[in-house]
């Protein structure tokens, strides 16, 4: 009998742990920490992630400010935008919100952050220190995030097969090399994978981060596997995952709901990250 990973309530736990931190935070050290969120463009799902955002914080008592910014911007203006947010001693984190309307080189803005401020962990300095394996400030947030999940769990990733079905820079990747930190032996699959269900039945770990609703079928998965569905199509009204849920959940040990798994983790890490980011600092 398989068991639902529960991420809004594990995510829940994490907001009140982080509440209580920011509130010794506030009255130890006299700092208020605050998110800002660079909005570009009117994508529809972005409003929707960055108005969750804002909820999050608003509850554990993070100040957060959204600039919603035209999408008609210049690469050059957006680029100063990132650079006045860097200098500013009252900002703690920034985020700026993906995806960016196509004339925008994101690379070009993320490398912007601050390492210092990149609450979304993808400046190249902390995701190089991700890869070697050394110290990083800041952990990609949809990663971190599937970690936890992993780890409430229980079951150990030491020498399991893990697979994760997703090469993207802020989820496949960084998952892929937090599990290889854990020991685990882990494959990468992509677009140009020959046979995915080949590899995702070896897998005891699953992560499915596509974007293809349902493309995880029941007879690619692993008897006994432990599922994380990243996945977040919308068709119409409805959030669906990227693993074909009613008909794998009878074959897995654990696995994740969506919506309610991995979506709420990822806003609890950039919390989490915005607390690590006033923590850190030193002037
Ligand atoms: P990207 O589009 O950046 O990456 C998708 C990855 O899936 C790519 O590596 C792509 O391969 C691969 N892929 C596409 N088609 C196939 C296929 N048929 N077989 C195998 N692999 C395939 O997406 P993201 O990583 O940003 O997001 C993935 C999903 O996770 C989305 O649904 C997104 O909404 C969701 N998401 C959820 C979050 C949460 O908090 N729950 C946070 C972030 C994302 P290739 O590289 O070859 O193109």
């Amino acid at each position: 009998m398989y068991k639902i990973i529960d991420g809004k309530n594990i995510a829940a736990e994490l907001r009140r742990i982080i509440k209580g931190e920011v509130e010794q935070i506030k009255t130890e050290r006299g700092i208020s920490p605050k998110l800002v969120v660079v909005l570009v463009g009117d994508d529809a799902a972005s409003q929707i992630y960055v108005r969750n955002k804002e909820r999050a914080c608003a509850e554990v008592g993070i100040l957060s400010e959204v600039q919603r910014i035209p999408s008609t911007i210049k690469e050059s203006e957006l680029i100063e935008q990132v650079r006045s947010l860097n200098n500013n001693k009252n900002i703690h984190g920034i985020l700026v919100q993906l995806p960016l309307p196509k004339h925008l080189n994101e690379i070009g803005v993320l490398n912007e952050i601050s390492p210092d401020k990149d609450v979304d962990g993808l400046h190249p300095l902390n995701m190089g220190k991700l890869l070697k394996g050394e110290d990083t400030k800041f952990i990609p947030c949809t990663a971190a995030g599937i970690m936890e999940l992993i780890l409430s769990t229980g079951v150990e990733l030491m020498g399991k097969e893990a697979v994760v079905v997703g090469r993207s820079n802020i989820v496949g990747k960084p998952t892929a090399i937090l599990l290889l930190k854990k020991h685990a032996t882990v494959t990468i699959c992509h677009s140009r994978t020959r046979d995915l269900g080949e590899v995702t039945r070896r897998a005891e770990v699953l992560i499915a981060a596509v974007g293809r609703p349902a493309i995880i079928k029941e007879n690619m998965v692993k008897d006994g596997a432990i599922i994380i569905d990243v996945g977040m199509n919308r068709l119409g009204e409805k959030l669906v995952g990227d693993v074909d849920y009613e008909l794998v959940k009878n074959k897995a040990s654990f696995i994740t709901p969506v919506p309610g798994g991995v979506g709420p983790m990822t806003i609890a890490m950039l919390l989490k990250n915005t607390l690590l980011a006033v923590k850190q600092k030193t002037d």
